[in-house]
């Protein structure tokens, strides 16, 4: 028996696993529900809602094929076990997994245990992240290289093996409180293959123009981004499909092909990105919970102002756009990067919490949680990267700039409907009587920016070996220069759009 061990990629088209093993032999395709798992930290109901979307789907594919999607409840090395008593295991085969440090644990627990029964576990790739990197110069070129590979093409039938499976726990079993406010988003390959056609055929393109408002992102953004964390769909299949819509606007007539262009390279750009911040997580699993430049670990570890927490969380910091984007994520699940870059700046920078408690919150609220890309932009975004440019978003200035009437503050922030345009940005500002108990800032916005870059600045200046140090993280995470065929000749360190500084 091949156990096919289903986790992050729950699909089978492009699932070298899957296509692999079946060539060798009976297949076990198995989900293993794990309780612990659920009761970490980072999870929460809106990932299991997409969860049960995207089993429902696989389902129904590998039953097409003749066998079922086992689903068993329970410890992963001890549902191996198991199965390996009652049919014999011949071998184990899954994509590689970058997760977090739980999963990182659980997948160590069963490399032990295949290596005590001989059973070998065959990992192949699914998204050019590379295991054992020893160095980062070339990392784009292979990347490319992994994404114009023909994608697997899933096996013409499966064996019926096994009939029974066990039914997905409900929400209370597994200690998850549904929020009934919550409107989540659809899981299932399907609905991803939704969203990318009507990405690549008419909603992405003014993607480069439209991405970054809150108003206009929710339609023009790609939204793959949970089908990519769960793997619904593989990353090479959305580049390859942006690769052929790409072509077939360049030799078409249409008449905004220069618009549609400049989209697609842009969202070509960002799958990269995806895979290139999971490789920071792969080489260096501490940066969930540490600071990726050891310099910052004092600098906002002795306080932590709880009842900022609070306001942050809650929507209510007296900041409106900070406010209706909180808001509007605990509701959708979702918001866009400039947004997601101004809430964790807001509270990294204005209300100077660490970043650790923050990331958490709103990796329970993504649901497309992805921890590599997360931890990565988190400590980005609160400056403790050591090689990123300082970027303090102002709240304000974001408004103005992308929600310039206050329609989207407006819709989330209801105590805020009827107040004047002229204030909808500074609130405060307006007679008490129109706030209609919204909060008054938690802190002075212009005061508590300076503070916190005066803070960073100092540090980065007065550490002797700051520079030193931001060197070694450069050459070990900072991406290189590279076209979009990969890196030729000797490469250099890239100031790029993740802001990373140059050597
Ligand atoms: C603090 C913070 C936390 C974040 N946490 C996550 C996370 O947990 N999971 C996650 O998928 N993204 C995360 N992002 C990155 C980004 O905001 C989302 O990928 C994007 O908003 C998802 O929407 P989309 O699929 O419509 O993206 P699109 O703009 O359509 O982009 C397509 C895909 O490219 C990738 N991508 C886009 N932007 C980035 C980026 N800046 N860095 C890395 N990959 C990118 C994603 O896989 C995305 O699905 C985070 C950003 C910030 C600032």
């Amino acid at each position: 028996m091949n156990i096919v061990w289903f986790k992050r990629d729950l699909r089978i088209a492009d699932h070298a696993a899957l296509s692999k093993a079946a060539r060798n032999g009976p297949v076990f395709p198995l989900y293993i529900l794990e309780p612990e798992l659920w009761q970490q930290p980072d999870m929460s109901p809106r990932h299991y809602c997409f969860l049960q979307d995207c089993l429902a789907e696989l389902d129904q594919s590998l039953d097409a094929l003749g066998q079922k999607l086992i689903i068993r409840i329970g410890n992963a090395v001890e549902v191996l076990d198991g199965i390996r008593h009652q049919h014999g295991i011949h071998a184990l085969w899954s994509h590689q997994e970058t997760w977090n440090a739980w999963t990182y644990e659980r997948d160590k627990a069963v490399l032990r245990w295949c290596a005590s029964h001989n059973i070998p576990w065959h990992e192949p790739v699914q998204n050019g992240v590379i295991r054992r990197l020893r160095q980062r110069d070339g990392w784009a070129a292979r990347w490319y290289s992994h994404m114009k590979q023909p994608v697997a093409i899933p096996p013409n039938r499966l064996h019926r093996v096994v009939d029974c499976s066990d039914t997905l726990p409900d929400f209370p079993a597994l200690s998850l409180k549904v929020d009934e406010s919550m409107d989540p988003q659809k899981g299932g390959r399907s609905e991803g293959l939704r969203l990318l056609h009507g990405f690549l055929h008419e909603r992405g393109k003014t993607y480069t123009k439209t991405m970054s408002s809150p108003l206009t992102a929710y339609d023009s953004c790609s939204r793959l981004s949970a089908h990519l964390a769960f793997g619904t769909l593989s990353i090479r299949e959305v580049f390859q499909a942006c690769e052929n819509r790409y072509a077939e606007i360049r030799s078409s007539n249409h008449s905004e092909v220069g618009t549609w262009s400049r989209s697609l390279r842009s969202f070509s750009t960002r799958l990269r990105w995806h895979c290139h911040f999971i490789q920071k997580l792969e080489d260096e699993p501490a940066i969930e919970f540490e600071n990726m430049h050891p310099a910052y670990n004092d600098l906002r570890s002795s306080h932590f102002n709880e009842a900022y927490f609070i306001a942050w969380k809650s929507g209510r910091t007296g900041y409106p756009m900070v406010d209706a984007c909180m808001r509007a994520l605990q509701a959708t699940g979702w918001l866009n990067f400039r947004m997601r870059a101004m809430v964790m700046s807001f509270a990294s920078y204005h209300l100077w919490l660490h970043w650790r408690k923050p990331a958490l919150h709103l990796a329970t609220l993504f649901t497309d949680y992805e921890p590599g890309i997360h931890y990565s932009q988190v400590q980005m975004q609160s400056g403790t990267t050591g090689i990123n440019a300082i970027r303090i978003y102002n709240p304000i200035k974001q408004g103005f700039d992308h929600d310039p009437e206050g329609q989207f503050i407006r819709r989330w922030i209801p105590e805020l409907r009827d107040m004047d345009a002229s204030f909808i940005h500074m609130p405060w500002q307006a007679p008490r009587s129109r706030m209609n108990g919204y909060p008054m800032p938690v802190v002075d916005e212009k005061t508590a920016r300076k503070a916190a870059a005066d803070r960073l600045y100092g540090l980065r200046k007065n550490n002797a070996t700051h520079k030193y140090t931001a060197q070694k993280i450069l050459i070990k995470h900072g991406s290189r220069k590279s076209g979009s065929a990969g890196t030729k000749g000797k490469s250099r360190v890239k100031n790029v759009m993740q802001g990373e500084l140059p050597l």
